[in-house]
């Protein structure tokens, strides 16, 4: 069965003891690397282009359950919260 990613919105949770922040995640990456050695041949990776990823097992610091994680919402992910009556200022948000 294959681990469910986390998003913007969401995150990971064990579902045997809670833990909400430490993980060992097994990940096996397709990627290329630019290499720029200096002079005296020491290698640097300047460039990192992630062709394919995949998330094998998640495994719980805690208790070490594997791939017993399910998807929860991050807290103040925009969910709606009520109680709190921000002003819209309606500014632009920063583009990438
Ligand atoms: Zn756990």
């Amino acid at each position: 069965m294959p681990v469910p990613l986390p998003t913007a919105t969401t995150r990971w949770r064990c579902t045997l003891c809670g833990n909400l922040t430490r993980f060992d995640v097994t990940r096996s990456s397709r990627v290329v690397e630019y290499v720029h050695l200096d002079l005296g041949g020491e290698p640097s990776v300047e460039e990192t282009e992630v062709l394919a990823e995949t998330v094998e097992s998640v495994r719980c610091r805690w208790c070490n359950a594997v791939d017993r994680i399910e998807l929860v919402d991050r807290p103040g992910a925009g969910g709606d919260q009520n109680g709190s009556a921000e002003s819209a200022t309606g500014s632009g948000s920063a583009s990438g």
